[in-house]
């Protein structure tokens, strides 16, 4: 079977090893970007996601990328302790979490692509179209395969599948969903960065401080740097701005944050350190309702764009990549792009979804919302049986409880 691939990102990349690795030889991965470079800042591999690259052969390799938190902590703004869990191993996983730069992710998967299938990513290749019966438009020629824009003009890949993973603003997406126009935005705007900093708390930790109108999450990702995320709301509407890499001047973002000097974490010295801070919108996009048309279908983010705030949307992409190979390996191909839709969208829909209701970070918010002034106790403000049921809840919203990881069948592809 003849695998064209849209996007060379986390979710295209992970899918053509996952294809390889269930024994498809003939997959091209077609990339629209010249060169592939380390874009991005921090991101997390949640234990499913390192679950499905260390049975790829990945695990050692992604692992000296990054550092593997062993406790989220939430605080207020004030940073005061209002709940912490374990994350990862320390959580009762098999597998640990991973905290990671996405551009070195990117690269280690690209290396392992090249290693394994050869020389099958091509650069500067914009995927167009893909004449399946929905809504094709040009590239007419194509009777079955993918249209691409080239330095040289259009090019048609013959394929017997084509997998859309070409991130929030797919193109195969918009060709099935023509009228869905930019990504929904809900009001807070995301500056990222990373800076070289000494480690905080214990060096392990990942902590989220604030509330549901400004918000600092931080936490270590290997290579003595710290990754950031400093959130705040704000006006006017900016889901047009869906660009991972747009840079802002730092100052109004240290000056948003001049009084979060904790004595664990200087916040404003943090974004200070950072060598760019790189602005984006809280977006996703709302569910739909099909992602396959004929023999071509989407993953990753461009099935199913989420809040970068749940941590997931890299897992859920390597998560859709593992199961579409799995299928692919043991059904026709209708038969098998049917099980992966069936399997995947509910899930990702519900994570899509929870990740709008602010999941476990409503501990933040109800904590605010009683004490703005802060407290001399969590517990004056929240029960134990509260902070519980909130943490608990999500877990099992979202499908994250240890045992169902630990004991799930694997999805790798017998001999
Ligand atoms: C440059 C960049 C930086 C990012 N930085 C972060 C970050 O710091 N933290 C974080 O949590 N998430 C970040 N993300 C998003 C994160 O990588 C994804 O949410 C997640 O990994 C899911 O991966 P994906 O492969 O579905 O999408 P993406 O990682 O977005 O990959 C999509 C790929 O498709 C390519 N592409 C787009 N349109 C076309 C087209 N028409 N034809 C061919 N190729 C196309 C893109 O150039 C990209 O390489 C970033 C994404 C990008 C593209």
């Amino acid at each position: 079977m003849r695998i064209v691939i849209a996007g060379a990102g986390i979710g295209g990349l992970a899918a053509a090893l996952s294809l390889h690795a269930a024994g498809f030889t003939d997959v091209t991965v077609h990339e629209r970007a010249d060169v592939l470079r380390p874009l991005g800042v921090g991101l997390n591999l949640l234990p499913h996601a390192v679950r499905e690259l260390t049975e790829l052969g990945l695990g050692d390799r992604i692992a000296r990328l990054g550092t593997a938190p062993g406790t989220l902590a939430y605080y207020n703004r004030h940073g005061q302790p209002i709940w912490s869990e374990p994350r990862g191993r320390e959580a009762g996983y098999r597998w640990p979490q991973l905290s990671v730069h996405r551009g070195r992710l990117q690269m280690e998967l690209l290396a392992a692509v090249r290693e394994r299938l050869g020389d099958v990513v091509h650069t500067g290749h914009r995927l167009l179209t893909v004449p399946t019966d929905a809504g094709s438009q040009g590239c007419r020629d194509a009777a079955l395969g993918a249209c691409f824009a080239t330095g040289d003009g259009e090019l048609t890949v013959a394929a017997d599948l084509v997998i859309g993973a070409d991130g929030i603003g797919s193109a195969l997406r918009r060709q099935w969903y023509p009228d869905e126009g930019a990504p929904v935005w809900n009001g807070l705007t995301l500056w990222r960065g990373t800076a070289r900093a000494p480690g905080f708390l214990d060096g392990r930790t990942m902590i989220m401080a604030g509330d549901a109108e400004q918000k600092f999450v931080a936490y270590p990702i290997g290579n003595g740097e710290i990754n950031f995320i400093a959130e705040r709301r704000t006006r006017g509407y900016a889901g047009e701005n869906a660009d991972w890499n747009r840079a802002v001047d730092p100052a109004p973002i240290i000056d948003l944050f001049r009084d979060w000097r904790f004595p664990w974490l200087d916040v404003p010295g943090l974004v200070a350190a950072a060598g760019e801070i790189l602005e984006y919108p809280m977006v996703d996009r709302d569910p739909v309702g099909r992602w396959t048309h004929g023999p071509a279908t989407l993953l990753g983010d461009a099935a199913h764009p989420m809040y970068p705030n749940g941590s997931n949307g890299a897992s859920q992409a390597v998560l859709d990549a593992r199961t579409l190979a799995f299928q692919l390996a043991g059904k026709p191909l209708d038969e098998a792009l049917a099980a992966y839709e069936a399997d995947r969208r509910p899930a990702t829909t519900a994570l899509v979804l929870s990740n709008r209701r602010q999941g476990p970070e409503q501990v933040m918010v109800l904590a605010h919302e009683r004490a703005p002034d802060g407290f001399a106790h969590i517990h004056d403000v929240l029960t134990p049986d509260e902070l519980t049921e909130i943490a608990t809840g999500y877990k099992k919203a979202a499908g994250f409880h240890p045992d169902a990881l630990n004991n799930r069948p694997s999805l790798s592809v017998a001999g």
